[in-house]
């Protein structure tokens, strides 16, 4: 199983909080993550052991991630994306959420949502 991660500057310090509360989760045998730049290397700071991580998403990291979901690499995407800012890169965002739903990627753009998906597949594979 592989699960993409993503958030913008002003919803980093949600996925660290997100990531920190659930590190075994995370951490699992089976699990991968895949994270864009530089919400990768705080994750890790979080304690999440094996990350990935793409390019940043402003270089084209959310075109890495789609380009995993169009290959149907990725079970689940958690995008805490700032719906209050506009972004150099806001048509990379816009494809990666399109890819999702051509693909029928789950895909959580806030806190709760991803809160009720790893909850699911913390029960799903236990
Ligand atoms: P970042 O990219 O993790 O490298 O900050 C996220 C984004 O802005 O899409």
């Amino acid at each position: 199983m592989k699960i993409a991660l993503i958030a913008h500057d002003n919803k980093k310090a949600d996925m660290v909080a997100f990531v920190s509360k659930r590190l075994d989760f995370f951490n699992r045998d089976g699990l991968s993550i895949v994270a864009t730049g530089t919400t990768g290397s705080h994750v890790q700071h979080a304690g999440i052991r094996n990350v990935e991580c793409v390019a940043s998403g402003p270089m084209g990291g959310d075109a890495e991630i789609a380009a995993m979901v169009t290959r149907n690499e990725i079970d689940l995407v958690i995008f805490f994306r700032d719906p209050l800012g506009k972004h150099a890169h806001d048509v990379d965002i816009s494809m990666l959420m399109r890819v999702c739903d051509v693909h029928d990627c789950p895909l959580a753009t806030n806190y709760k949502s991803a809160h009720i998906a790893v909850k699911y597949f913390k029960r799903k594979n236990e």
